[in-house]
């Protein structure tokens, strides 16, 4: 289950995004890179409380200067509305209340999504008292902060905290693999789940208020049992496309987090776009498994695009991901979906993969008798010893007397040698080199 959402609003210069900031202490703070926006957007995450939540800042939906100025406004809370479990409203003491803030209050007093309203730039005790002129706003609750200093945010998060749903629902769903469908907008993810969910489209995680962003529905495919999670949740039109971007570019990245196995959805007609490519590289470094589909296969016109030239074309643009399996799908037709979803949950139990330290030994002594390490600073490098520290996602240690010396490229090779013998298709294989010895490993 994705960690719950709470997205910040408010009219420019009242200090979101130092509010945000200090929430997140930028700890693992994520900039996207959406084209066309002006200012960076931001998503994080804020543990307090023995809680975690993510946290995004809206402020970049709202350019500071624009004559569509309120109706950027709009959307950007009605997105928030619609995405978040809380929406939390940050105002200004110093400037009280605007008309602009009477209308985005009307807009939440609509919602059925918690409000939470910090007065910002309450610095000190006067100002504090200040923040009363905001209970104006009718939207309950207001929680005088100082962004800047820190006053009050204590108080603020366990407010937030309070409005959170639980997570009992999902830890009954926790042992099932995770498959998450992933792609730009319009490439098929509604279509396919829908196909893929058929008669058994029963949303599991229906807690009270609980996220709208990944829909998880629990299905039976041949017996086992998964957990699919579709992020084509947004329907609402927004009228900027960035927008639309900007939190499908957000659904992406938290379903990521929370499964297992990613099916990278393409429209076989557009084929792999830079997108795709960043969220390639974050599943790798998450070590998420991955499947890539090329979908709307039945658009495409077979004379001029084969499956291998298509298939080369993605692998030339990502030589690490050799080992991720392409299918060419039709969500519309059905062809080959199940083969998809059956390749996912085999990468699924590929990252359970456990290798036995005796045969990951004798393939490290035979990848390293065919291929020595080059020398580092004249020395012999001597690979001792190799042992699987940790599965799901797999991580294999190599002691080694320098472990510094060994380039980028020799760690490569490793791999590939690993994956030819044990597979681990579609997982990504992370080789660690340690210098400590054998008996003392385990860090
Ligand atoms: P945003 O447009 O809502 O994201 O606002 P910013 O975070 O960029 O802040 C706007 C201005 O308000 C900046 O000059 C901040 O330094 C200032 N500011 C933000 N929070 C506080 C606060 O708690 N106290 C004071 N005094 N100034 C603040
Ligand atoms: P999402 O935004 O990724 O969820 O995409 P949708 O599932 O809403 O699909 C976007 C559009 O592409 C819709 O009009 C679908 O009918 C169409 N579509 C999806 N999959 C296929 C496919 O396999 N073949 C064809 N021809 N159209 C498809």
């Amino acid at each position: 289950m994705a960690e719950p959402l709470a997205a910040i609003v408010g009219r420019p210069n009242v200090g979101k995004s130092t509010l945000f900031n200090r929430l997140t202490e930028t700890r693992n703070a994520i900039v996207f890179d959406t084209p066309g926006v002006t200012r960076d957007r931001l998503f994080g995450t804020v543990e307090w409380g023995g809680r975690t939540f993510s946290i995004v800042d809206t402020g970049g939906l709202v350019p500071r200067s624009a004559e569509r100025f309120e109706r950027a406004i709009r959307e950007q809370v009605g997105l928030a509305m619609e995405e978040a479990d809380v929406v939390l409203l940050v105002t200004d003491v110093t400037t009280g209340i605007t008309v602009l803030e009477h209308e985005i209050a009307r807009m939440l007093r609509r919602a059925d999504t918690p409000v939470i309203v910090a007065a910002n730039k309450a610095d000190n005790a006067a100002r504090r008292l200040d923040a009363a002129a905001f209970y104006g706003l009718g939207l309950g609750e207001v929680f005088p902060v100082s962004s800047i200093n820190g006053m009050g945010t204590g108080e603020f998060l366990d407010a937030v905290i309070a409005t959170l749903p639980g997570t009992k629902a999902a830890a009954e769903n926790e042992r099932l693999p995770r498959v998450a469908v992933i792609g730009r907008p319009n490439v098929g993810k509604s279509l396919l789940c829908n196909a893929l969910a058929g008669q058994q489209r029963s949303v599991v995680t229906s807690m009270a208020g609980t996220t709208r962003d990944a829909v998880d529905t629990k299905l039976t495919h041949n017996g086992v049992e998964l957990t699919l999670v579709d992020t084509a949740g947004l329907r609402r039109q927004a009228r900027v496309k960035e927008n639309v971007e900007f939190y499908s570019a957000l659904r992406t990245q938290r379903a990521m987090e929370s499964c297992d196995v990613a099916i990278l959805l393409l429209d076989s007609s557009v084929g792999l776009e830079s997108q795709d490519i960043k969220v390639l590289k974050d599943a790798e470094e998450l070590g998420k498994g991955l499947v890539i589909g090329f979908n709307k296969w039945d658009l495409v016109k077979k004379v001029t695009n084969t499956a291998r030239d298509m298939e080369h074309r993605v692998r030339d643009r990502l030589p690490t991901l050799e080992h991720v399996p392409v299918m060419f799908v039709s969500a519309k037709t059905r062809q080959r979906i199940f083969r998809l979803l059956e390749l996912a949950l085999s990468v699924a139990e590929e990252r359970k993969q456990r290798i036995g330290t005796a045969a990951l030994n004798t393939v490290l002594r035979e990848a390293a008798r065919a291929h020595h390490p080059a020398t580092y600073r004249g020395r012999n490098i001597q690979l001792k010893y190799g042992t699987q520290i940790q599965t799901d996602p797999p991580v294999i240690a190599i002691f080694c007397n320098f472990p510094d010396g060994i380039a980028n490229p020799y760690r490569r090779y490793l791999e590939k040698r690993f994956r030819t013998a044990f597979g681990f298709d579609g997982v990504p294989l992370r080789i660690v080199f340690r210098a400590k010895s054998a008996e003392r490993h385990g860090t």
